[in-house]
């Protein structure tokens, strides 16, 4: 295969990109200089090197001592409320929710959503990390109170909302947390990610 359509194949995959811009990326790169291509060379060839995952929430996180595992910064800090945690679907959407500094608890990242019809959605998202963890906190001394599911406002992601508030239901009758969902200051049609830290804000206020 020619070098540039190898490259444009390797952008395609990236996620929202078409072929379009995955050629447009190419291009882009072929006018760099030696040395910012170095740059982005080296960048991807680290990026795995010093994160870690996390065993706690499922996040990526800077971990410069990679031989220790040991929880995020956010799974470890007290001064967060351990008896709430939030489900996002991708660390992105942690982050955008963690701009908006409207959130102080814990989170879990599924990893993905969960389409519809799927035949094996158990396959799509961390579910059993996930089950295990609500297992985990609720038997911390701060009790898990509440699990907020924050999923984006489009079809697949009500659908993840209603395939884990199904998932949860034995867990609430048996622990006694609730289950809430943002609320509406968060449009049809908006991806969390996307959102703007008011909106989140009010949105999470709003939370039913
Ligand atoms: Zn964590």
């Amino acid at each position: 295969m020619d070098p540039l359509d190898k490259l444009t194949e390797i952008f395609k995959k990236f996620p929202g990109i078409g072929p379009r811009q995955a050629k447009r990326f190419v291009y882009h790169i072929l006018q760099e200089t030696e040395e910012d291509i170095g740059d982005l060379i080296n960048s991807i060839s680290n990026i795995k090197r010093g994160i870690s995952i996390c065993d706690k929430c499922y996040r990526y996180y800077e971990n410069k001592n990679k031989h220790e595992v040991v929880p995020c910064p956010i799974c470890i800090n007290n001064s967060r409320d351990h008896s709430t945690l939030m489900i996002v679907a991708k660390d992105i959407d942690l982050l955008a929710v963690e701009r908006s500094r409207a959130y102080n608890g814990l989170y879990f990242v599924l990893g993905n959503t969960v389409p519809i019809l799927d035949e094996e959605p158990h396959k799509k998202i961390r579910q059993g990390e996930l089950l295990y963890r609500i297992d985990e906190l609720t038997t911390e001394p701060s009790k898990l109170k509440e699990v907020i599911v924050a999923t984006s406002v489009n079809t697949e992601g009500e659908h993840t909302a209603f395939y884990i508030n199904t998932l949860l239901r034995p867990y609430v009758e048996k622990h006694g947390f609730k289950i809430t969902t943002l609320g509406r200051g968060l449009s049809t049609g908006t991806e969390l990610e996307y959102s703007d830290g008011d909106t989140l804000k009010s949105a999470l206020e709003n939370r039913h």
